[in-house]
């Protein structure tokens, strides 16, 4: 079947090291098998490897005679892949190779990731060390791990692993745009603790629910402008709070630190007497957000239901300082970039909330293209955690990649481009990571970056595919590129 799908496409020596690589299970954290496959390939073109401790590999290709002076060029990619399937899919990531198909212009998985984010850029790169034929500068072809689970093998690269000053990063989606940028990230964690006290008197116990909410990645989603259910939680018990004599007993939300929320529960006593004011409010609250995200989330609901006996509720000053902490805590979108349109510069998530016999804890997560306004959301956010008596714990985060718009690269980038498509290529950055930033942070910046690619649609589930025409003008540009600036 994989032979059969790419039997005929161009360029023949890229989709044949596609169906190679496809055939190995490279799922994150599991490399090995892969690097291998790499390693022993590119000793059997001639050519020096060398592997670190954590398992990146860098392939070294000596200059075509004549071009021994010109800069040395990095040419980057991640060969690990996000191992998703459709549910009713038989499949095992460690086991299986991905068998895919053609479809029209697209090559696709049966059912699982595809595994061309960025096996197409490992097969290409794979590809350009074997050419003869091409006229080049010294080649570092820098194959990384674990980029999809924890950009594991970028955080651990050695000052020296690599010594080009012009590194082309072969891990974006979009045929025709070059990324000169993206965000850093760190997560804020804000542990609050709360004193608990048993309530007396007859009593409701009553379950909140948020629901319906569309969520999203937080860096690739976040301008959107989509409701967080923390938040919306956080109101509808504020409202019920002054209209009643609540009790908070908990408050869960969100799963993970880079996805914006899209359910929240939380558990409350009131007074009996209160019970049908409570749930007057809530309907209120359901009616407010229905009308404030009539686009982004129309099926948003707000749900009550009678809960069985509860815990000791927390006491009304914890009650009030995680309800104002969570309250006062931004969300979205903080700063657009004014270089690049429509690029979001600054942004930060209320990710997860969770309630433990300790204490509430809030994970937060910010990203910022620059490191500074990077420390600066992340520093507002934990100012707003210490007035409510919380302790904050900060992540090591990751550095972005700030956009060059005056590089030289990008320069002679366009120039490629245009004289081979005729056309402008479109200049972008991404609010969410790329090893860019990492790889030249460790090995002490200066190194003049791009990224570009060929179009995949759906990267990270079984949707995935790539389009086939945008491989061969892919891999014409890039070397192209390469090309040109020996
Ligand atoms: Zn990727």
């Amino acid at each position: 079947m994989n032979e059969e799908a790419i039997q005929g496409l161009k360029p023949e020596r890229v989709w044949h090291y596609f169906k190679e690589i496809s055939a190995i299970p490279r799922g994150s954290k599991n490399e090995k098998a892969v690097l291998e496959y790499i390693k022993k390939t590119a000793a059997a073109m001639g050519l020096k490897v060398k592997q670190d401790k954590v398992g990146n590999v860098v392939v070294s290709k000596p200059a075509s005679p004549g071009k021994e002076h010109s800069t040395t060029v990095v040419l980057q990619v991640h060969t690990d892949m996000v191992c998703e399937k459709n549910r009713e899919v038989q499949h095992d990531f460690l086991k299986d190779g991905i068998k895919f198909h053609r479809e029209g212009n697209f090559i696709k998985a049966e059912g699982t990731t595809l595994g061309s984010d960025d096996g197409i850029g490992v097969a290409s790169l794979l590809s350009l060390l074997e050419d003869k034929s091409l006229v080049h500068g010294p080649i570092e072809g820098l194959f990384t791990i674990d980029e999809e689970t924890g950009l594991t093998g970028a955080n651990h690269i050695e000052p020296g692993f690599i010594t080009g000053k012009i590194m082309m990063n072969l891990d974006s989606e979009e045929e025709g745009v070059l990324y000169i940028g993206c965000a850093g990230g760190l997560d804020t964690t804000i542990n609050i603790p709360v004193k608990r006290k048993a309530v007396t008197g007859k009593n409701a116990v009553l379950n909140l629910m948020i629901r319906g909410l569309k969520g999203g990645h937080s860096g690739v989603d976040i301008h959107l402008g989509r409701a967080n259910a923390i938040k919306l939680m956080t109101r509808t018990l504020l409202a019920i709070d002054s209209k009643t004599k609540m009790k908070l007993v908990s408050i869960e939300g969100g799963s993970k630190h880079n996805a914006i929320p899209r359910e929240a529960e939380a558990v409350i006593i009131v007074p009996a007497a209160d019970e049908a004011k409570a749930e007057k409010a809530a309907a209120e609250c359901e009616q407010i957000f229905r009308n404030a995200f009539a686009s982004t989330d129309p099926e948003v609901k707000v749900l009550v239901e009678k809960g069985k006996k509860a815990k000791p509720a927390f006491d009304d000053k914890s009650k009030l300082a995680v309800l104002d902490a969570l309250n006062a805590l931004p969300h979205g979108v903080i700063r657009m970039s004014s270089d690049i349109p429509d690029l979001v510069e600054t942004s930060t998530n209320v990710a997860v909330v969770k309630t433990s016999a300790a204490g509430v804890s809030v994970v937060t997560s910010q990203r910022s293209s620059i490191e500074s306004e990077k420390e600066m959301i992340a520093s507002h956010v934990a100012s707003v955690g210490k007035l409510s008596g919380g302790k904050i714990k900060p992540s090591d985060g990751y550095p972005g990649w700030q956009p060059n718009v005056g590089s030289a690269v990008l320069k002679k980038g366009k120039e490629v481009y245009k004289s081979l498509h005729g056309k402008e290529p479109e200049v972008k950055a991404i609010h969410a990571g790329l090893e860019c930033g990492i790889i030249n942070d460790r090995v002490g910046g200066g190194v003049d970056t791009i990224s570009f690619g060929p179009t995949i649609i759906g990267p990270h589930s079984p949707d995935e595919r790539v389009a086939i025409d945008s491989v061969e003008k892919f891999y014409k540009y890039l070397t192209e590129f390469v090309k040109s600036v020996a």
